[in-house]
Parts: C-alpha cells; structure tokens; sequence
C-alpha cells in the first residue's frame, strides 16, 4: 500500500467514524471540540487599569465567543446546572450562540436570572457551574464570559432599538419587597412575572445594593449594572429609593396599606471591626463606608462628583474577601496612594476572594502581607493613625470552619507605615429592618431565621433571603435565594386566597 493511499484509508476511517458522533449546530464532533483551548479573557494591561476606573475586562468579541461555545459539549446530564444556584439551562443558551441567535440566548438566560451581565462578571464561578463542567479539569467552558457576552450584546443591542418590553398588569396581591440588592431584585421580579403588585423599598438612593455601593465600576461598569436593573421596573416593578424600612415606613404601615406579603433582602451591610487599640483613629474606616464614597457617591470623580474622600499615600487593607480586593484595587487607583497594602492572617490558600480578584490585585501591584496579624493602630497626638503594630503568624490546626487556625509567633512584632486603613474583615446584618417586625426570629449571628424550603421567617407571610440570611455570601446565592421566595410568596398567597 503507497503511503497516500494509506493516508486516504486513515483519511476515510475518521470521516465514517464522524458520521457516527454526534455533530452539532456549527457540523463539529466531540473530538473537534475537545481540540479546541479555553479563550482567554482580553483586558486592559495593569499599568494602563490603575490609571483609571473603566472596566478591567474588554468583554468576548463576538469570533471569540462563538469558538468558545463550541468548547462545550452538550452533555446528555449536564453537570454545570447542578453548580448554578440558579439552575440556569448553561447548554441551551451556549447552543443558542452557535445558532447565531444571541436573542434567544439572552432569553433562555433571563427566564432564570435577572441578572445575567452581573453573574457573569463577578460570580466565583470556577467554584459553581465551571467547577462541575465536566470539561473541569482540562479547562472548563468560559460560562461566566459566555453569560457576561450574551447579556452585554443584547444590553447594548436594545441600548440602541429598544425592545417592546409589555409591562405587566398585576392581578394578583401587593407584595413589599425591601431592599434592592440581587435578593430584593430577582424576587421582585419573579413576583411581578407571576402577577403580583410589587414594590421594592429601598434605603439607598440607588437601587443594586452591593452591586452599586460595594464592586467598583472597573468591575461592574454602572451602564451595564443601571440597563440589567432597569429592565425590572419596565416589567412594572415600582421602585421607590431613599425608604429605610423601620425608621422611613413601617410593618405596619405598609399591613394597612394592603401589602399581603414580604420579602426582606436586606443584606449584610453591617461592618465589623477587629476590637483592637487605636481602631477608633482619625484614618481608619469600615471598607463598606470606604467604598460606598467612593462607588455609590463617586468620590473617585472628584471634584466633578461633589464627595471628596481622605486617602492617604500608604493604604493597608485587613482581611482577603472580595471587599478587601475591592478596597485595595480601589486604592490603588486613587490619586496620591503610593502603597496599597492587603494584611491578611491566613496565606494565599485560604483568602475567600475570588481567585480573578488576587490575581488581578496581584498584577496590580497590591502588596500581599499574608500570615499577618494587627494588633495596635499607631497615632499621632491629634489621633491620625500613623502606622500599624502587627505579629506574624503560622498555621496551626484546623479549626471549626476546616481552615488552619492562624496562630502568632513569639516575639514577631513589627510595623507598617500607613496613614489610612481600611479594615474588611466581614459585614453582619443591619438590624433595623429586622428589629422592625415584632417577633422575628434572629440568630445568634444576627440573621433572620427561616424556613430553608420555604425561606418563610417565624412571622407568616414574611419570608427572607441573601446576606440577611446567609451572613456575606454571593450575589447568586441571594439570585438563587430570591427565586425560591417567590415561587414560596406565591405558594404561601395561593393557600390564603384558598389555593385559587
Ligand atoms: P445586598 O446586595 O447587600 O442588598 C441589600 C439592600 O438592602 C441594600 O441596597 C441596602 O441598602 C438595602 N437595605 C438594607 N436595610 C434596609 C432597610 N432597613 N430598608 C430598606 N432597604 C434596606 N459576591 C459575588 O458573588 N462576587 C463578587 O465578586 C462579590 N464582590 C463583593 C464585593 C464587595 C465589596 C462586597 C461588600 C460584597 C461582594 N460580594 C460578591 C457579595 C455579594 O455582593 C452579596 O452576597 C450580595 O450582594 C448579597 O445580596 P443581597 O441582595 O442579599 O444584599
Ligand atoms: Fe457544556 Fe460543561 Fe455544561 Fe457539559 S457541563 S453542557 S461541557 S458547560
């Protein structure tokens, strides 16, 4: 046999044995796909991001997403779902890009999320939906880019020829819904899709919760945040701002004014401190008021934005959340900051951040100090802090949570000069909605108690989800919370009108 004729018979071969594999809507097999490599994620380069607060990420290109969703396999019992809170159909909308049709995509998307573009750039979803793709360990779909890709196209898309959206007529009882963070946001609008009057009661004089007072522009841009939250008061949902619920409006009052049920997604918005010396000093703030001047009242536009902020040269950020993350990106970027330091008493292993979040802070130039623990705030004698005592730790057992308990090393002592520092060590809940309802049952940790299937609190008719109830977690998991206290709202409404 020539060498051309076997290399037409193996040529042959592989045609017959594609026949028989399954090909998809762009004619590739599972072994075309399994040659194809994860795309990378275009951005903008670290020196050029800390100059500015535009977007960190460049977003797939339309070529770009098209190849990526040809990575996917379109398993017969896809794993991903399983890792999405919200059990979004990951494969139906991914075939969805390879048919071209990225408007069904974005519907198959918001039929389970209201908030796509957001999920899709700041879930951590190499532990959720990423994690239990079945490509996993070879280089998982790029969903969360695949998700951010569809809803930013078609954001932009109706941006320029906005869509008929109908407003819905509600039926059905008015419901409250406060606070208007991803939980107060997705149940508001499952609610209003499913007939009932909605309201959202919002402290702030911003709807997003932590979306829009919390993560920087250079990570949520606020034109993608305001259309994604936007398209829920075209679907009829009245938000009304600048209502603390417990001091503005009341339980009461909103009873006598006809509200059938409630929703409270009040967050954790609550900062907590370290309890050490000096933590009281002129230079020191909770990340959340930190973050709140400078995102939601835009002090990193100042003076065009009217909220000036005192940063000094040498910042120090204590904890390694994603709020730390924040804080410590945010500071670098702000005019004057030379050093923007994160202290943190575990290692790399253990930060709760995003992994994205510490590698992006990492290029950034933020200065990690791991394995490090404050123990006095220095002052000078008008109490500005002047610097920072700290001890170096090492790793001992576990603990209660399964991480090494840090332990100090004898004699480590040492200090770092700063002038302001922004400690993001964990938020609790507000209590002033909760201390509102009378007999609402709270934890020990200061979360509303609730049903876990029903997400109903001891008071009926009042259910509850997100940080509120969870403590500081993620924004699909309060996505995920607010959909099942809708179908819960409904459930629980249905019964008392007589199961009609
Ligand atoms: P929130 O988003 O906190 O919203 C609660 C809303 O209720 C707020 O708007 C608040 O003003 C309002 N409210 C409170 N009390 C009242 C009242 N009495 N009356 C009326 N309104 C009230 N998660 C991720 O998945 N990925 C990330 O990258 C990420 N980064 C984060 C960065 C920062 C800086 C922070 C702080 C958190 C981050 N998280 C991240 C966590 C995530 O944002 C939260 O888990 C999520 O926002 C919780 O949603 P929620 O609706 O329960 O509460
Ligand atoms: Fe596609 Fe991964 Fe989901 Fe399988 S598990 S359908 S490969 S995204």
């Amino acid at each position: 046999m020539t060498e051309e004729h076997k290399g037409k018979t193996a040529e042959n071969t592989e045609t017959s044995e594609k026949k028989k594999e399954k090909v998809g809507p762009d004619g590739l097999t599972k072994r075309d796909r399994l040659k194809i490599k994860r795309h990378a994620m275009p951005e903008q380069a670290p020196e050029e991001r800390i100059t500015n607060f535009l977007s960190v990420v460049h977003g797939y290109t339309l070529e770009m997403a098209y190849e990526e969703a040809q990575r996917c396999l379109d398993c017969p019992r896809p794993k991903c779902i399983d890792g999405c809170p919200a059990e979004v159909d990951i494969p139906a909308f991914i075939m969805e890009i390879l048919k071209g049709d990225l408007e069904e995509s974005y519907r198959i998307l918001k039929a389970d999320n209201a908030l796509p573009a957001v999920c899709g750039r700041v879930c951590p979803q190499e532990e959720q939906c990423e994690l239990t793709c079945l490509l996993a360990k070879k280089g998982p779909v790029a969903i969360g880019r695949l998700e951010q890709f569809v809803a930013e196209y078609m954001l932009d898309k109706y941006e320029k020829e906005p869509p008929k959206v109908e407003k819905i007529i509600p039926t059905k009882e008015k419901v409250a819904v406060i606070g208007a963070g991803p939980a107060g946001i997705t149940a508001a609008a499952d609610l209003v899709k499913m007939g009932y009057e909605v309201t959202i009661f919002e402290a702030l004089h911003k709807p997003g919760g932590v979306l829009n007072y919390g993560i920087p522009p250079f990570r949520m841009p606020r034109r993608i945040l305001d259309a994604e939250l936007g398209s829920i008061e075209q679907m009829g949902v009245d938000v009304r701002c600048n209502m603390v619920f417990g001091k503005t409006i009341t339980h009461e009052e909103l009873l006598e004014d006809g509200y059938k049920a409630f929703f409270l997604g009040t967050g954790a918005g609550l900062p907590t401190f370290m309890g050490i010396p000096g933590e009281n000093a002129n230079g020191v703030y909770s990340a959340n008021e930190y973050l709140t001047r400078v995102n939601l009242m835009e002090a990193w536009d100042f003076p065009n934005a009217d909220t000036p902020v005192f940063v000094g040269k040498n910042v120090v950020t204590t904890g390694a959340g994603n709020t730390a993350m924040d804080s410590a990106r945010v500071s670098r970027r702000m005019p004057g900051v030379e050093k923007s330091y994160i202290v943190y008493r575990r290692t790399r292993n253990e930060a709760p951040a995003r992994n994205e979040e510490i590698e992006h802070a990492e290029q950034e130039g933020i200065i990690f100090k791991y394995l490090t623990q404050p123990i006095e705030i220095l002052r000078d004698d008008k109490n500005w802090i002047t610097g920072m005592r700290c001890i170096k730790m090492e790793l001992g057992e576990p603990d209660d949570s399964g991480r090494r308990r840090p332990v100090p090393i004898p004699d480590s002592e040492f200090e770092i000069e700063c002038d302001t520092l922004l400690v993001a060590i964990g938020q609790r809940p507000n209590p002033i909605a909760m201390r509102s309802i009378p007999g609402l049952e709270i934890s020990k940790w200061g979360t509303i108690v609730v049903d876990d299937e029903t997400m109903m609190t001891s008071v009926p008719g009042v259910f509850a989800g997100g940080d509120a109830v969870v403590g500081a977690s993620t924004v699909i998991l309060a996505v995920g919370h607010g959909k099942q206290a809708a179908r819960a709202v409904d459930a629980y409404l249905a019964e008392q009108r007589g199961g009609s």
